[in-house]
């Protein structure tokens, strides 16, 4: 695309055409885990929204969050009876020092160096997509990840009704912080290949309220673009090339690990 990214036609998923080293994204974090605020003042709030999701597996057990950033997830699952461990380039300023903390990233394999037991959690927060590479990220956190545990990722929507048509490409493809949008179809076909399959997935909002205006907001801008492309591919695409739509959509994929040892589950 002439935006600096490829677009993969089949399930929409966006990646950056040149890769910063990891040596920059490394000097990029260290400012950026100081200052984060979740991009609205809402970390506190995600927070608790995300350990809502991780209740489903129940109380208690080894979970691991990669890449909290200044996210109080950490603790919030700690105080909820869960033994945590965090990962990420620095160690967070308000993490619990009863928190293990390992320094590692997605970018690269020497994070999973030393792991002993794998987690029966393992959470990530809206990162996979500043990762260089999805197959990668999505390999590590399968690794982390026990036979028969659980993966709890969110990541930005794309692929969808949505940003497939809106009139306009997504704002939350922004390098060098965001290098990969990827779509459920891609995200459940990477997992595949290590031994991780999809229980459920869902759109993610604060609340009732907050879901509607959002997602009616992308509903109405697909809408729209539809007709636009019905109309003229040629306006369309011009458009979809010089602007960035208002849609910003959050995908929350629930991924569990194939037990081999449960011959009904394994494949
Ligand atoms: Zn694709």
């Amino acid at each position: 695309m002439p935006w600096e990214s490829r677009e993969c036609r089949q399930c929409g998923s966006v990646s950056v055409l040149s890769l910063p080293s990891a040596k920059d994204l490394e000097t990029y974090y260290d400012t950026f885990n100081k200052d984060y605020d979740g991009g609205g003042g809402n970390l506190e709030r995600y927070a608790k929204r995300y350990l809502r999701e991780v209740l489903r597996f129940g109380r208690g057990g080894r979970l691991v969050d990669v890449g909290p950033s200044l996210s109080p997830f950490p603790n919030l699952a700690c105080e909820a009876g869960y033994q945590v461990t965090a990962i990420d380039y620095i160690r967070p300023a308000g993490l619990r020092p009863d928190i293990d903390f390992i320094t590692g990233n997605l970018n690269s394999e020497k994070v999973l160096e030393g792991l002993t037991q794998p987690f029966d959690i393992v959470c990530n927060f809206a990162v996979i997509e500043h990762c260089m590479y999805p197959d990668l990220a999505c390999k590590i956190l399968s690794s982390l990840c026990r036979p028969g545990g659980h993966i709890v990722l969110m990541t930005p929507e794309i692929g969808t009704f949505a940003t497939s048509n809106a009139l306009g490409r997504s704002g939350w493809f922004c390098p060098p912080k965001h290098l990969n949008l990827v779509s459920k179809e891609a995200l459940v076909g990477l997992f595949d290949r290590y031994g991780v399959r999809l229980v459920s997935s869902a759109r993610l909002e604060l609340n009732a309220w907050r879901w509607l205006a959002r997602y009616g907001c992308g509903a109405l801008e697909g809408c729209v673009g539809l007709m636009i492309k019905k109309a003229s591919r040629r306006v369309w695409e011009k458009q979809r090339n010089r602007r960035v739509h208002k849609h910003k959509g959050m995908a929350m994929y629930l991924f569990e690990k194939r037990n081999d040892r449960d011959p009904m589950r394994s494949r």
